[in-house]
């Protein structure tokens, strides 16, 4: 979580404060009256990103994290409070409803499941059943296409379970799996070097989708996901077990939820996974086969048993929508068709599990935060003299808690034809709580997202950061990568470390600690939010630039998200 600073702290702290005071003015011009200000992106710009005010960020939050909204969950009345709200707020700034049949909304329709029975039962040797005991060594996700899943077959592991060919790695290679339950470790490797699996192909390649795609297209009919030790720092079983009451969700067309819902599935602890391993009678354990996979060994094994899984869900209907609005681009521009589009999402988690008697997950990092910036963004786009050269819509999502769905439907179903679609930038980073030296723009340099973010990070005095933690798979895990994932350049905006001091960077850690998905996540009166306003201009200048770029933005030709053949 240290990525070098590219300057003194001093030096950082001043600039971006001169830069305000240069640009505060009616008449705001570009800080050194040079080439590098805003005003070099598009004509006053400088003054659009001054204007975002961060007492207008901070109402935002405030009103979208009160009790009254419930936290937000999809399909929920307080969902549906926050999304009258953002549409009001578009309607006043003069944009365009850009929703279905001429409204703010776009609707969709989810299947959401909780577990309501699970069992996990592994034959011994000797031929007696060993039952695991439920979210302690397994917790059972919902089988969201039936409701009921009941599997029994033979088990086999298969390590990361990941097919790369491009990285000549195969971990399913020679395997029969049709009517086997697999063993998967959770997450992949993660290497260094380009030619092992960097970040980005690390992240698409760990995900649980990509893997249940590939595994179900295999024959497979159960999956044990593995809890290993750096998934256990990412994202720990034991708040896995505390989120499993909300349930999980998928999204529904044409009546039909994704076939990969009818997998049967469960989350081994590592305790658990050990436990089914000796049940088994195998003297492996999760340290050793996750220590062997780090070191890129294959060795898949048949566990010489069966388990027998079988999970009841009650299973239910969930409406939710989108909201989105169209700010027009300049009238004859000759890209006028196509969209620059800013995402944040609506949704979080509703009411759950009471953490000191709250149990309202008010979720004002996670995200009114980002809301309030893409509405802000609006705003100032509504500010500038000119009408950028492209369109550009704003797009608050629904269901990112449960998957990216609300993105995912959105790119499934754009309001306009998906060639049109040229970039995302999306805001779901948490607070920042110190105003940043450096900001960050994940996944953009897959794509000419990169010289965007670069000259909207120098036109703010700003550096520009890299992934701070890899291991955290950033790049998949917000509405960005539904975009990324069809192939559009999309990037997940951030502010970094760099250049903060230890007691910033002490107070950021302890914030998130706090805050991130948990019941204490309230909009706070006394908190200073212009750090969220300085990132709402990085935002702003990065989505501009794209908007305004003569070339049509698009992914590199090393990118990882550009179809290849054999994917
Ligand atoms: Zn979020």
């Amino acid at each position: 979580m240290s990525p070098e600073p590219h300057r003194g702290a001093s030096a950082g702290r001043v600039l971006p404060l001169l830069f305000l005071a240069a640009c505060a003015g009616a008449n705001a011009a570009s800080p050194s009256g040079g080439s590098k200000g805003p005003d070099a992106i598009a004509p006053g710009a400088a003054g659009a990103a001054a204007g975002i005010r961060p007492e207008a960020v901070s109402a935002h939050i405030r009103f979208l994290a009160d009790d009254l909204l419930e936290g937000r969950a999809a399909g929920e009345r307080g969902f549906d409070i926050a999304a009258a709200y953002v549409a009001s707020q578009l309607q006043g700034m003069g944009l365009e409803p850009a929703g279905d049949d001429g409204g703010w909304f776009q609707a969709f329709t989810l299947r959401g499941g909780r577990t309501r029975a699970a069992r996990l039962e592994v034959r011994a040797p000797g031929g007696e059943a060993i039952a695991l005991v439920r979210d302690r060594d397994f917790l059972a996700r919902p089988t969201l296409a039936e409701g009921l899943a009941d599997v029994t077959g033979p088990v086999v592991y298969v390590g990361h379970g990941i097919v790369a060919p491009e990285y000549t790695w195969d971990d399913l290679a020679g395997l029969d799996l049709r009517g086997k339950v697999v063993m998967v470790l959770s997450g992949a490797p993660l290497g260094t070097t380009r030619d092992f699996f960097p970040p980005i192909p690390s992240a698409v390649y760990g995900s649980p989708r990509t893997k249940l795609e590939r595994l179900l297209a295999r024959g497979v009919v159960g999956v044990l996901w593995v809890q290993t030790p750096v998934r256990e720092r990412v994202n720990p079983f034991a708040n896995q077990v505390s989120h499993a009451s909300q349930g999980a969700m998928a999204l529904v067309e044409n009546g039909l939820v994704p076939a990969r819902e009818s997998v049967a599935q469960a989350v081994l602890s590592m305790p658990g996974a050990d436990a089914l391993l000796a049940a088994a009678g195998r003297p492996e354990r999760v340290s050793t086969l996750f220590a062997a996979a780090e070191r890129r060994e294959h060795g898949p094994f048949a566990l010489g048993t069966e388990v027998h899984l079988r999970v009841e869900a009650e299973l239910r209907t969930v409406h939710t929508a989108n909201v989105v609005g169209l700010w027009r681009a300049a009238p004859g521009s000759p890209v006028a068709g196509e969209r620059v589009v800013f995402t944040a999402h609506l949704d979080h988690l509703g009411i759950g599990k009471p953490e000191n008697g709250d149990a309202i997950y008010n979720g004002a990092s996670d995200n009114a935060a980002g809301v309030a910036n893409v509405l802000e963004v609006a705003r100032a786009f509504t500010r500038l003299p000119q009408r950028p050269r492209r369109g550009v819509l704003f797009a608050l999502v629904s269901a990112e808690e449960e998957g990216l769905l609300g993105s995912e439907w959105f790119v499934a179903h754009p309001p306009v034809r998906r060639e049109a679609l040229v970039a995302d930038v999306n805001a779901d980073s948490g607070l920042p709580v110190f105003l940043p030296r450096e900001v960050g723009a994940l996944g953009a340099d897959e794509s000419t997202l990169g010289d965007d973010a670069r000259r909207a990070a120098a036109a703010l005095g700003l550096s520009l950061g890299g992934d701070p933690d890899p291991q955290q798979a950033f790049p998949v895990r917000s509405d960005q990568y539904s975009f990324l994932r069809a192939g559009i350049p999309g990037t997940a905006t951030r502010v970094g470390m760099g250049g903060a001091t230890e007691k910033e960077r002490a107070e950021a850690v302890a914030y998130r600690q706090a805050h991130y998905h948990r019941a204490a996540d309230h909009w706070e009166p006394g908190r200073d939010y212009g750090p969220a306003a300085l990132l709402a201009r990085f935002q702003l200048l990065l989505g501009l630039s794209a908007a305004e770029r003569p070339d049509r933005p698009r992914l590199l030709p090393d990118s990882f998200f550009l179809p290849r053949p054999g994917s």
